[in-house]
């Protein structure tokens, strides 16, 4: 595909996302793909970010909103789909912390999780409330506003619990969001419009988002904070969303690398690390990881691992990667190729290769 055609078509995308009715969805039907396209497509995922504390220090410093994400943008905006973990919500009122554990996000900062083309945004954690009720609406508008689906939190219960799918070369991806904790200790009640890591309601949603993807991808806010290893609790959620259908898990809270698990036919990432972070007191919250997951069709290609070094004015990769996007022909895939971060493609299941 060529660069005009996959602007158009990231432009097509974008709207449809903007539109944003999660209604609307339930219409999509897989598009045709172009003939002598495979569905390729590569999916890229890192960790918790937040625009508090040091990090919104940084930014004001250098007066520039995106600067956060000014080294990786580049490697991020290559991909089909790139997910974070948003860890501050966004807020245009309340009363800002400039320390402690109450993080509050301004506006403007979206900015960076748009250079880095951002499309999907985990909204569900532990922080989700810090900037009150107001905070939880005000994040889940501003996000769509700028192109980007909250997953984990929404309008209301049943539209949390609906889930996301983002089209893309005619794969529906969809996505759902769910954290431990929703209080950090601030509130008695529950949100509803959060969703909680209930085993019950995974097991409700998943299958029925899959009436409408071909993938379905969780993500978790889990764990125990600067553990190497995941919990009971992050196995258990964790195994109980690929058992309902789900293709991935991808993990974040513990703010430092867990390992990972290939279990039946999905793939858990039980924790990415930071992304964008200030927490320079310990080594392992300094280091996060980067995941790309080529999909062929609603097949998981290839895996691959970018470990990142997390900084002041942003994360970078510990590994050198190619200087642009790569323009990988979809035609060679999956025969050969590099992906995003400049590595072979390594088929991880050659018997899944499907064409569409
Ligand atoms: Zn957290």
């Amino acid at each position: 595909m060529n660069r005009l055609a996959h602007s158009v078509l990231t432009a097509v995308f974008l709207l449809s996302s903007c539109r944003s009715s999660h209604d609307e969805y339930l219409q999509l039907k897989p598009t045709k793909r172009v003939v002598g396209h495979a569905a390729y497509n590569r999916l890229i995922f890192a960790g918790d970010v937040m625009f508090s504390r040091d990090v919104r220090k940084q930014m004001k410093a250098a007066d520039d909103d995106a600067m956060p994400f000014r080294k990786i943008a580049p490697l991020l905006a290559a991909s089909d789909i790139a997910f974070v973990n948003l860890e501050s919500p966004f807020s245009d009122q309340g009363r800002y912390f400039a320390g402690g554990l109450i993080f509050h996000a301004e506006p403007s900062t979206v900015a960076g999780l748009n250079l880095a083309h951002i499309a999907v945004a985990s909204t569900a954690n532990n922080h989700a409330r810090d900037c009150g009720p107001h905070g939880v609406a005000f994040t889940v508008a501003w996000l769509r506003s700028h192109g980007i689906e909250p997953v984990g939190s929404g309008n209301s219960a049943a539209e949390t619990h609906r889930g996301v799918v983002l089209v893309r070369n005619g794969v529906r991806f969809g996505f759902l969001g769910y954290t431990f904790d929703q209080k950090n200790g601030n509130w008695k009640d529950l949100d509803d419009r959060i969703a909680i890591a209930d085993i019950d309601a995974l097991r409700h949603d998943v299958p029925e988002l899959k009436k409408h993807s071909d993938v379905v991808i969780v993500s978790m806010h889990h764990g125990i904070e600067y553990n190497s290893k995941p919990s009971a609790g992050q196995i258990a959620f964790a195994h109980a969303a690929i058992d309902s259908g789900a293709t991935l898990v991808i993990g974040h809270h513990p703010h430092v690398i867990e390992t990972q698990e290939s279990y039946k036919d999905g793939e858990i990432f039980y924790s990415l690390g930071n992304f964008v972070f200030d927490q320079y007191q310990r080594t392992a919250t300094q280091h996060g990881e980067v995941v790309e997951i080529s999909f062929m069709g609603r097949q998981i290609l290839a895996t691959h691992v970018m470990p990142v070094l997390i900084t002041k004015t942003g994360p970078e990769p510990e590994e050198s990667v190619p200087a642009g996007p790569l323009d990988v022909s979809p035609e060679l895939v999956p025969h050969s190729g590099q992906n995003l971060f400049g590595k072979s493609i390594v088929l991880a299941r050659p018997e899944t290769r499907e064409q569409r």
